[in-house]
């Protein structure tokens, strides 16, 4: 028996030891570097096994051991703020057996009977787990001071002037508390797919989850860059003055967790609606039921539901181990993995040409849809996985949206499988595919391949570009197979005659994608920009360039601004002589995307295509003052609510005007809010600001407030 244990027992150390090396270097990738290897179930299976050992073997734990300890250390990179209470993570529950394990631990802490005896004193409080950056929050007498991430817990990095860039984040509380707020700053799951569709194209290295993305675009030296990515945040941690984060100070003003958060509501922060007081524990099992399939239409991802006892006394009581408190848990959903097989893989060309290999799959259901697609993203990860044709593959959604193959089922090959190669020429023009030697692609050089015409003007017509209503797919396959449109200046010359040629096309369809053109000819020089697909440029790249250029080129106030003598022309041969460094002024681009912007603007079809849009009668908005994240600008420090239809902006246009000129927008009126701008048919937000005397402009002195000129 003593012969057995002591043999056994190094290798159970090492086993620890090597346990504890793999989780080290996770943490390292993912809090540090923000860019994980391996998947969080994968972690969690190496964390669970370490702690178990550790239990079973107190002496094989080592007080440096990842068990006891919280997150990763800061980089260095930013400055430090130490916290005035530790910032913990919390032990998990995987499945309903150990969140009724974790009721009873917690029952026999505060000498309460065990389950399923009644505890009418115990409640929890189930909120979403969000899957994000934790963050805290420091407001003194009411005005936001500083913002810190987790880091170790006891010390995090400053991303104050990050944090300001968020709209999510009040700059001045509804009151003049002293508090911190605690909470989890998250990137929208749809801005995850886009960065990386953007990415991809790009060739550059993918985002693993909204997690890492969004702490990576918040853990930034230049806040412009963290203003480019559409962080939003969920607060649901209350630290009043001198309190800690286990009751403490918090008691004595709410004296719960349930009413804390109705508080942080109350102060001004965004706090999650989807949060339940449960009377037991089969109240929380019933609200992680509710959510285990609804998740999926959230617009962020959560992971898990994390479950507190809602008393802070009762908190206080139960106290912390090692790197959690006792008295809340986080039950995670299982990882939603499927099996499905590789039928084909098929190169499909985007807008700038890059080919991109796609798995088609036998299709089958994940994370709350069909799936039959998924992007492979390069030839390189596709070697990197050894995906072949006809292999059974594991499936999952990145980021609960993007759907991805996390590994192939190698052991049940019948060796039928085929490799995939990257096809010599453009499956669609047939021109010799070139290889980026900077990055990991391949692409169609073709500037005239159908398919990359197809998708710039498919791109150019679109939503946050020059959004021309009903000229969608169908359409334009017509336009484009009968020449009627080659390049995207072609659309400002159709006729209403040639519309009325195109199939179920009547005279009154006709007229009204004909208005819709005439409609997009007065856009924001950022939209038109976003507009021309110039590589590396998303919407917020362009909306930075577009003031950049607006003030560096200022029109003249008699400059008219389109037409082949105005300021858009003016501006494409300035463009065309600007060298690339030039662009790195531009806020948030660095020398590779500035490389890309000269690059395009450099090549005369550029200048051309931008000339023959001024030549049709496109002409940009007359841009306002500077854009202003930095606390200046006609509307700094104001927030807007636009409501009704007005003529020359749609709504994203107003919005994006408002943010443009330094201002906020918000979805209600009220009592903060500074103006109301009301178009046609303005409904229940045009009575409810006459209600609280809430200053109401129309377009008119709209468009003066943008200017700058007073009312
Ligand atoms: P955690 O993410 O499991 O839980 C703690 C955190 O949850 C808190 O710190 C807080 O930031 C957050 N949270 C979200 N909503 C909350 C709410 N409503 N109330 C309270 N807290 C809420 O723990 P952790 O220590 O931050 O990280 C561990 C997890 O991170 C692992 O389980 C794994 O999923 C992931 N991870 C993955 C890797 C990898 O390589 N894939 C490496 C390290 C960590």
């Amino acid at each position: 028996m003593t012969h057995a244990v002591r043999l056994e027992r190094p290798e159970l150390a090492a086993r620890a030891a090597e346990l504890r090396a793999q989780i080290e270097r996770a943490n390292r990738l993912y809090y540090e570097q923000d860019a994980p290897e391996i998947s969080d179930a994968e972690y969690d299976r190496l964390f669970r096994e370490l702690v178990e050992l550790e239990q079973a073997h107190p002496d094989l734990q080592t007080p440096d051991s990842p068990t006891q300890r919280v997150g990763g250390v800061p980089t260095g990179q930013l400055a430090e703020v130490r916290h005035r209470t530790p910032m913990l993570s919390l032990n998990n529950a995987f499945g309903v057996e150990e969140l009724r394990a974790f009721d009873n631990r917690v029952r026999k802490l505060l000498g309460l009977p065990p389950a399923p005896a009644p505890a009418p004193d115990l409640r929890y409080v189930a909120e979403l787990k969000i899957d994000g950056l934790a963050v805290s929050l420091r407001y003194e007498r009411g005005r936001f001071v500083q913002g810190a991430t987790r880091g170790d817990g006891y010390t995090g990095e400053d991303v104050t002037a990050n944090l300001r860039t968020l709209e999510a984040i009040p700059q001045r509380l509804k009151e003049p508390a002293t508090i911190e707020a605690r909470g989890e700053v998250y990137m929208p799951k749809q801005e995850f797919a886009r960065i990386n569709a953007e990415r991809e194209e790009a060739g550059l290295p993918l985002y693993a989850n909204p997690r890492n993305s969004g702490a990576g675009s918040l853990r930034q030296l230049d806040p412009a860059v963290t203003a480019s990515r559409r962080l939003s945040a969920w607060f649901y941690t209350l630290v009043e003055e001198g309190g800690s984060e286990q009751g403490g100070g918090q008691a004595s003003i709410t004296g719960t967790q349930s009413g804390a958060l109705d508080r942080l509501e109350r102060l001004g922060f965004p706090v999650n609606p989807n949060r339940e007081l449960a009377e037991d524990i089969d109240g929380v099992i019933a609200f992680t039921e509710r959510w285990h399939e609804a998740r999926h239409q959230l617009p962020y991802e959560t992971d898990g539901v994390v479950v507190k006892v809602d008393s802070f006394e009762q908190q206080r009581r139960l106290g912390m181990v090692a790197r959690a408190p006792r008295w809340a848990i986080a039950y995670k959903f299982p990882p939603e993995q499927v099996e499905t097989v590789v039928e084909d893989i098929v190169a499909y060309v985007g807008r700038t040409g890059t080919l991109t290999p796609v798995a088609h799959l036998r299709p089958v259901k994940v994370a709350g849809s069909t799936v039959s697609r998924a992007t492979l993203h390069n030839l390189d990860e596709v070697r990197r996985k050894d995906v072949r044709i006809g292999d059974r593959v594991v499936l999952h959604k990145a980021g609960d949206v993007i759907p991805e193959v996390v590994r192939v089922l190698a052991e049940g090959r019948s060796g039928a499988e085929t490799v995939f190669e990257m096809p010599p020429a453009c499956p669609i023009c047939g021109t010799a595919v070139a290889r980026d030697p900077a990055a990991v692609r391949h692409y169609c050089p073709n500037p005239s391949c159908p398919a990359r015409v197809g998708q710039t003007l498919g791109h150019f017509t679109g939503r946050g570009a020059m959004d021309i209503e009903g000229a969608g797919w169908v359409v334009l396959t017509q336009l484009m197979e009968r020449g009627l449109v080659r390049t995207p200046a072609d659309f400002y010359r159709l006729s209403l005659e040639q519309l009325e040629t195109l199939d179920r096309f009547a005279r009154k369809s006709a007229e009204n994608l004909k208005a819709a053109i005439e409609r997009s000819r007065r856009r924001p020089l950022a939209r038109i920009l976003n507009a021309l697909a110039i590589p590396q440029v998303g919407e917020q790249t362009a909306m930075d360039l577009a003031n950049w250029i607006a003030e560096r080129w200022r029109p003249g106030d008699d400059e008219p601004m389109g037409g082949e003598d105005g300021w858009l022309a003016r501006v494409a041969r300035e463009l065309q002589r600007t060298p690339p460094e030039r662009f790195e002024e531009v806020p948030g681009v660095g020398a590779t995307v500035a490389a890309a912007i000269a690059g395009y603007f450099g090549e005369p079809q550029s200048k051309d295509l931008l000339l023959d849009l001024a030549k049709v009668g496109v002409e940009p908005e007359r841009p306002t003052r500077r854009a202003a994240t930095d606390g200046s600008g006609p509307l700094a420090g104001k927030t807007l609510v636009v409501t009704g239809t007005l003529v020359d902006f749609d709504r994203q246009g107003a919005e994006e005007a408002i943010r443009a000129a330094g201002g906020k927008t918000a979805g209600s009126v009220s009592r903060k809010t500074d103006y109301v701008v009301a178009g046609e048919n303005a409904g229940s937000k045009l009575a409810k600001a006459q209600e609280l005397g809430v200053p109401v402009l129309d377009e008119e002195g709209f468009k003066q407030l943008l200017a700058g000129e007073a009312l």
